[in-house]
């Protein structure tokens, strides 16, 4: 798969085996990968949280080289608890959420803002249940309708071929008192 899953947190991306067919665009909730439009040889771009620092055990680049501490790289609690506490310090200054909590069943990067996240440009209708459940919901049901296709498409065979063998019985018969008709 050209985006893939890390058991640290990030989602990687393979350029070598995308094909361009940008679903993973149309699917992204949060609009996040874009892709090089103008480029010969496009890819998908998103931030892939520095994947090969972070599985080497260091912090994102951006989180190390930002000077004021606004942007923060930790385990998920850790991170949560400190924006908690910096919204409960200054309660006038941020909205009182955490963006990333609960959204799709939490997210990796977490956002505290001053402005409503809609203005961010963050999606704020999302449900709270992960994607890949909705994925799992409609997968788990093909089974059930193959499994009830099947006697389906059987009662469609039997009543089509019963119908021919009654028409075909019916011009037999007609075919023979006609033919008795004709002798008499
Ligand atoms: S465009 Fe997106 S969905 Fe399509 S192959 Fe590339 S990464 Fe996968
Ligand atoms: S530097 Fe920050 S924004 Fe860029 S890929 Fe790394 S984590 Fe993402």
């Amino acid at each position: 798969m050209a985006l893939y899953k890390t058991k640290e947190g990030p989602v990687g991306y393979d350029a070598s085996k995308c094909m361009g067919c940008r679903y993973c665009m149309a699917a992204c909730p949060f609009r996040i990968p874009t892709y090089e439009w103008y480029s010969p040889t496009p890819r998908v771009r998103k931030c892939i949280m520095c994947i090969d620092r972070v599985t080497a055990g260091k912090p994102t680049a951006c989180s190390e080289s930002c000077p004021t501490g606004a942007t923060i790289f930790g385990q998920r609690d850790e991170l949560l608890a400190e924006a908690h506490k910096r919204i409960a310090a200054e309660p006038t200054k941020y909205v009182p959420a955490v963006f990333g909590e609960r959204e799709a069943g939490g997210t990796s990067v977490l956002y505290i803002s001053s402005v409503p996240f809609d203005k961010l440009g963050l999606p704020t209708n999302l449900p709270q249940t992960p994607m890949p459940h909705y994925t799992w919901e409609a997968l788990s049901h093909i089974p059930a309708i193959v499994t009830a296709a099947v006697p389906l498409l059987w009662g469609v065979w039997w009543i089509t071929n019963r119908r021919d063998e009654v028409a075909e019985a019916e011009h037999g018969t007609k075919t023979a008192s006609k033919s008795g008709e004709d002798h008499a």
